[in-house]
């Protein structure tokens, strides 16, 4: 990091080295609680990626040589070096993304987590030995893709960025990410993370730039191998698009409209803080955000009740502050989408239980502060129910019946995550039976792990994180069949003898 008229600058991360972009731009991060420069960072393009998929590709042969052993000591190493530097870290990226700080520690204390299991699955992983026949010796080797592509969102760059370098890195791919303009600082503090630990350069790289510049040269580069992308249904579809012109693999962790389904057994305090967590966490800018609370028809209006109560209470404020429970915002455009789908609902006929406008106060007057939103009498084929909205806002729906409530559940174009709230443990797994969607929460929400499986039905995504199907989606099979006959098979030898193929 260096810095010009006090403002922090960054450049890109490319073979280790940190580098002022060819066309010598640069990318201004601001904070979203009032607008002042967090930084500058350099600003990527066509050029760039080029130069950073060239050392991605100059580095693969000795990465994907190394043992799985080694690449997991490695990454040991980086899940230890960046527990030492998570306070500066986290400072950043609540600088850059506005999330309070209580969230950011308890979210990036889990980090080093997913390089000391993808770590071990490298060091572990074994291959297979199908049955082939007696005879013959057939076995499997995952070999790595090669130079792979991540783009990631801004509203957990650190932790989306995680679940998909260290299973590629595990796997011995070299990668090059194109992180969000909106918070691209932390996603290059970590290639000085991986440079400590021993990584070699080149294995790593970050190029910050817009989507439609760099975001497009890197999907669209011929020699990715696979792209993984993190962001809304509609880039998820373009970036597959071009992609496959390339036949480059893709995975696509997309959209959400998830469901927190409450059945009547579940005493409504735990109802309530179920609710508020699913739905406010991170400002509700979370794919698996609890945007629709289905409630028993019996308890709604109790829930409601003491729902509207206590998210009355949520203090707002600066997210750098220990006590703050709701930030702003991430941008002024992304308020204006909460904003214009706040009106959306009241013309829809929907009831604004609480919310629905910016708070007061003059420290927040600066930032891209919301209230956090509550709207009844919400029917599913409502836009505001439908529709991604990606701020702090939830819509209450009663259901009278356990089908009524999957019906509901199911009943988007999404299929992120749903959780099921309930004492009753068939019930909890029938219902989890019936969604169509690929996480199910039974008495929780949000919860998550490296080892286990993360991604979408629908239009929520292809492709997983987490869990040994990330690693073994960063990898290609390879067959070895080996004849252990020495005797000579002659497939044209006019010998009379009928030759056999197996
Ligand atoms: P976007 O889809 O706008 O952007 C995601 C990333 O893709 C950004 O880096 C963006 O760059 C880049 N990008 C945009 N267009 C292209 C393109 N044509 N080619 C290549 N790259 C492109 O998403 P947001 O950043 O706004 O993030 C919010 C979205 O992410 C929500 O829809 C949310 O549901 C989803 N998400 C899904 C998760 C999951 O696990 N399923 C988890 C978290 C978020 P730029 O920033 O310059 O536009």
């Amino acid at each position: 990091m260096t810095a010009t008229h006090d403002v922090p600058f960054w450049g890109m991360f490319i073979a280790g080295k940190s580098c002022a972009s060819r066309s010598g731009k640069r990318l201004i991060v601001k904070n979203p609680k009032n607008g002042t420069i967090v930084g500058e960072v350099a600003e990527g393009d066509r050029q760039d990626i080029d130069d950073a998929v060239e050392a991605a590709t100059n580095a693969l042969a000795a990465w994907s040589a190394r043992s799985g052993a080694e690449r997991g000591d490695i990454m040991a190493r980086a899940a230890d070096i960046l527990r030492s530097r998570l306070p500066e870290l986290l400072t950043i990226e609540i600088d850059q993304i506005g999330r309070p700080r209580r969230e950011m520690v308890a979210q990036l204390a889990r980090l080093p987590e997913w390089f000391t299991y993808f770590g071990a699955v490298a060091r572990t992983h074994e291959d297979t030995v199908p049955p082939f026949g007696n005879g013959f010796l057939n076995y499997t080797r995952r070999v790595p893709l090669g130079v792979v592509g991540h783009v990631t969102p801004w509203n957990h760059p650190l932790l989306i960025l995680t679940k998909k370098v260290a299973p590629a890195m595990a796997a011995g791919n070299t990668m090059v990410v194109k992180p969000s303009e909106l918070a691209p600082i932390t996603p290059l503090l970590l290639g000085e993370v991986f440079k400590e630990a021993g990584l070699p350069d080149g294995v790593y790289n970050v190029v910050p730039g817009f989507g439609a510049t760099a975001g497009l040269a890197l999907t669209s580069h011929p020699d990715i191998r696979k792209v993984d992308l993190t962001g809304g249904t509609e880039t998820g579809k373009a970036v597959a698009a071009i992609a496959g012109g390339n036949l480059t693999r893709i995975a696509a962790e997309l959209g959400g409209k998830a469901s927190v389904i409450v059945f009547p057994d579940v005493e409504v305090d735990k109802s309530v803080a179920a609710a508020m967590f699913a739905s406010f966490i991170a400002t509700g800018q979370t794919c698996v955000q609890g945007a629709r609370l289905l409630v028993h028809r019996s308890v709604h209006d109790q829930v409601v009740a003491e729902l509207v109560r206590r998210t009355a209470n949520i203090r707002i404020g600066d997210p750098q502050d220990p006590k703050t429970q709701l930030g702003p915002l991430v941008s002024e455009k992304q308020r204006g989408i909460v904003e214009r789908y706040v009106n959306i609902g009241l013309q829809e006929g929907a009831t604004l239980a609480f919310g629905g406008g910016r708070p007061e106060g003059s420290d927040l007057d600066q930032g891209y502060y919301y209230k956090p939103t509550i709207f009844t009498n919400v029917t599913n084929e409502m836009r505001i129910a439908q529709e991604e909205i990606f701020g702090p806002v939830v819509c209450v729906i009663p259901f009278d019946t356990e089908e009524e409530a999957v019906a509901l559940a199911n009943g988007t174009q999404f299929g992120l995550a749903t959780s099921v709230w309930t004492r009753d443990l068939a019930r909890a797994h029938r219902v989890a039976h019936a969604l169509q969607c690929g996480i199910v929460w039974i008495n929780d929400h949000h919860r998550i792990d490296p080892a286990s499986p993360w991604g979408g039905f629908k239009m929520s995504g292809i492709g997983r994180e987490n869990g040994l199907i990330a690693y073994e989606e960063y990898t290609q099979i390879q067959n070895v069949i080996l004849n252990l006959s020495e005797e000579l098979f002659d497939w044209y030898a006019e010998d009379g003898v009928e030759k056999r193929y197996s």
